[in-house]
């Protein structure tokens, strides 16, 4: 049970508050931490980031920057925002959970179904937290707890499209992916020059399919059968309640797959 609610008014006091006691957490729209699934206890100690994490977003040079208390349903909402992030930003199933959690909270949650994670993965998207720049991914497949206090999002370049499959809007997704691809200036016809394939669901935490991409990079995966192929070979679900270990492979499969092509043919 949460017994004590903190509400710093500065960073400095958030500091202090987290350093004195190891069992409080970051407080944002508390969709997750106020959750208590079975296997977990509600925090004892919480510091609400109200007062001292930006909710704005902005553009700053070519950057787009994104605070981190954000809500998830702002980040849909505006025009400047990626179009892969906005999307997944939506697959967030009902308006009042996208009104009430954040985008900071997504990444300090963690969780390995995730829409945000693979987007801003895909995006090659940078935090500024307090201990400084790291990029997401980092962050991510990291053991990184520090306060995220805005997330920086570069000009796409190239083609980015994120997916999901869940067996109805609002149950839990099988599928939670980004792919993006980038082309060389110079010849856009040799095809891309990079790939990068975020995917959730499919481990603990969000993962990057690296030898799919050197396939796509290399030119060896282009055909769908091909890389459906590869995507079902690179990932190792687990059997649960949402399906079993060999659907969540095919069904990753042909709609990540289906992801690649459609980069492609945008980039063609
Ligand atoms: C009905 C329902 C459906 C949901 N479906 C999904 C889903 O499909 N996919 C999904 O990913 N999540 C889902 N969630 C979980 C949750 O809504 C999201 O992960 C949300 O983005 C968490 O944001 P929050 O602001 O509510 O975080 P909070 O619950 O406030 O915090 C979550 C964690 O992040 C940490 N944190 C918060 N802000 C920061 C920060 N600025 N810097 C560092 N750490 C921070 C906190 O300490 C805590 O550990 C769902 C929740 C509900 C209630």
């Amino acid at each position: 049970m949460i017994q004590n609610y903190h509400r710093p008014v500065d960073l400095k006091e958030a500091a202090a508050m987290i350093a004195a006691d190891s069992e409080t957490v970051y407080l944002a729209g508390g969709t997750q931490v106020n959750r208590a699934p079975l296997d977990r206890e509600l925090p004892k100690s919480v510091i609400d980031l109200r007062d001292v994490v930006p909710t704005k977003i902005n553009t700053e040079g070519t950057d787009l920057v994104i605070g981190a208390m954000a809500s998830l349903q702002d980040v849909c909402d505006d025009e400047r925002v990626p179009l892969p992030l906005r999307n997944a930003a939506g697959f967030i199933p009902t308006r009042s959970v996208r009104n009430q959690a954040t985008i900071g909270g997504n990444i300090g949650a963690g969780r390995s179904d995730s829409y945000i994670l693979p987007a801003l993965i895909a995006l090659d998207a940078v935090a500024r937290t307090t201990e400084g720049n790291i990029r997401v991914e980092e962050y991510v497949t990291g053991s990184h707890q520090e306060l995220i206090l805005d997330i920086h999002v570069p000009v796409p370049v190239g083609a980015c499209i994120a997916v999901k499959e869940s067996r109805s809007h609002l149950a839990l997704p099988v599928v939670s992916a980004a792919v993006s691809l980038t082309v060389e200036d110079a010849s856009p016809e040799d095809g891309p020059s990079g790939a990068c394939v975020a995917v959730g669901c499919v481990a603990r935490k969000t993962i990057r399919l690296t030898e799919v991409e050197e396939g796509i990079v290399s030119g060896r995966l282009v055909d769908r059968a091909d890389l459906e192929e590869a995507i079902r070979n690179a990932v190792s679900p687990r059997t649960d309640i949402l399906g079993s270990a060999e659907y969540k492979r095919h069904v990753n499969g042909v709609v990540i797959a289906d992801a690649v092509v459609r980069c492609l043919e945008e980039l063609s």
